[in-house]
């Protein structure tokens, strides 16, 4: 519960009132407009006014005492709010390799000139020089920007080795807050580094910094509509938790249906993972209930037909949908998926994608480089995976690590570069719900519908499933409902 709704509780009691949970979740959904404390104060004195005895603050109270603007909200009907959406950039429509043998260097060239053309933003970027251009043993100063070639963490210093195009340098870091920041940094991301040319002949660091996105406040819609980011299904597998999804539609169509939050549902964004697939890891079968990819797909169109039509649908693909392995993933084929292609409310669009719904910018990403994250990464683990989404963000890259376990495909421009800063930055892979804010943006990974496999259990990897993170794009707030319970 977020502390302006503990407040208004508070108050609520302190005067003698309770909150009807109806109340509250309006409250939730007011809380960056109005002050609540005020409204409570104002609602308890129109009831006593009024006469009435009750001492529980109902829904109707409230709405009486909201100013008009919000109470033109509460009118409004869902299908009266027009979708706003529109598809920033569909990866899958800019997929093709390089066939040529040096696709690699055109590839980290691309990658270069790209996070190059970030750290260029910043006021003092004018003194970034090229490699080449440092001389051993001077006593100078030097400020550099290349890609991190080699990263060898010792005992008392680490060892950077970047390049530039230009040249290559290895840098030595000693300083602690200076090694915190190299630590963090992925092999093959950009690094600038401010750096002294010592009389004795080593380049030392002085400074390091990511491209990094900048701290700002995030776009918000104008209206009070919600999003629920899921990802993750594995329909098909056997430990699929079809009764949490089934409890999740009932929810939606059926119990919450008159639900402040539920009517103003009108966006699902899947981030991959649909089904299971066939053959993703070793005796896979034993684990599956449905050995057909196509019907695998089958059923999945069916759960999400039941999802009512008011709500528009995003469906990326993951590692275990039929999609190309290496990375941009292209949308899942129609081949495969012809039953979700043929919903009117679904779209189908590449890993990543990047979306804006009423203003707020959304990338969605699967998120399978950040198994390389967390492997590579010091002080990193599977259960708080939003840590690991922030060194992405910082690297300005979904997927730096090249030749780890995340297959990346040798495209002629670097498509994983995040270009634009998103206001949500959407992953999931990890099976493991986490939300975080970074510098303004909204962090997700949005856990999973499916219980924990043997492979995972082999893997480390303990799930949290059916918990589904709902966020009011009016205020970034997230409200997370547990569905492995009836409700
Ligand atoms: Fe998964
Ligand atoms: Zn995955």
């Amino acid at each position: 519960m977020s502390s302006k709704i503990a407040e208004a509780i508070n108050e609520a009691l302190s005067n003698g009132y309770q909150i009807h949970p109806d109340a509250l979740i309006l409250l939730e959904a007011v809380k960056e407009k109005v002050s609540l404390i005020d409204l409570v104060i104002k609602t308890i004195e129109m009831k006593r006014k009024s006469g009435d005895q009750q001492l529980l603050l109902l829904k109707k109270d409230f709405e009486e005492m909201l100013p008009e603007h919000l109470k033109e909200h509460e009118e409004v009907k869902i299908d009266e709010i027009e979708p706003e959406i529109e598809i920033v950039k569909d990866v899958s429509e800019k997929i093709s390799p390089s066939e040529e043998l040096n696709g690699l260097k055109n590839l980290f060239e691309s990658r270069f000139n790209k996070l190059y053309s970030i750290v260029k933003e910043r006021p003092d970027s004018h003194q970034i020089q090229k490699i080449e251009s440092i001389a051993k043993g001077n006593g100078l100063s030097y400020k550099v920007a290349g890609l991190v070639l080699d990263k060898k963490i010792k005992r008392t210093h680490i060892e950077l080795t970047i390049d530039d195009k230009s040249g290559k340098a290895t840098i030595f870091v000693k300083d602690q807050s200076v090694m915190k920041q190299a630590m963090s940094l992925s092999l093959d991301q950009l690094v600038v580094v401010d750096l002294e040319s010592t009389k004795k002949g080593v380049l030392f660091a002085k400074s390091i910094y990511s491209p990094d996105i900048p701290d700002r406040s995030p776009n918000l819609s104008k209206k009070i509509v919600y999003a629920i980011f899921t990802s993750d299904l594995h329909i098909g597998s056997k430990t699929f938790l079809y009764e949490a999804f089934e409890r999740f539609v009932l929810w939606l169509t059926q119990h919450g249906r008159e639900d402040f939050i539920v009517k103003r549902i009108k966006y699902l964004i899947i981030g991959g993972d649909v089904v299971d697939g066939i053959g993703v890891y070793p005796d896979q079968e034993d684990d599956l209930e449905e050995l057909n990819i196509y019907q695998q797909y089958v059923r999945a169109a069916q759960l999400l037909n039941k999802i009512p039509k008011s709500i528009q649908i995003f469906i990326i693909p993951g590692n275990h949908d039929p999609a190309r392995q290496a990375l941009p993933q292209p949308a899942i084929p129609k081949k495969y998926a012809e039953p979700l292609y043929k919903l009117e409310n679904v779209r189908i669009l590449g890993n990543p994608s990047q979306i804006r719904l009423h203003g707020v910018n959304i990338l969605i990403y699967h998120g399978r480089s950040l198994d390389d994250i967390v492997a590579t990464i010091p002080n990193l683990t599977f259960s708080k995976p939003a840590s690991a989404m922030k060194i992405l963000l910082k690297a300005r890259h979904l997927a730096p690590l090249y030749g780890g376990r995340t297959p990346i495909a040798l495209e002629k421009e670097d498509h994983l570069v995040i270009e634009e800063v998103p206001d949500i930055f959407h992953a999931g892979h990890v099976h493991t719900l986490d939300i975080d804010r970074y510098k303004g943006t909204l962090l997700i990974n949005s856990g999973t519908w499916q219980t924990q496999t043997k492979y995972q259990a082999n893997m480390g990897v303990t799930p949290t499933p059916g918990l589904l993170p709902i966020v009011n794009l009016a205020t970034l707030d997230v409200l997370v409902k547990d569905f492995t319970k009836y409700i």
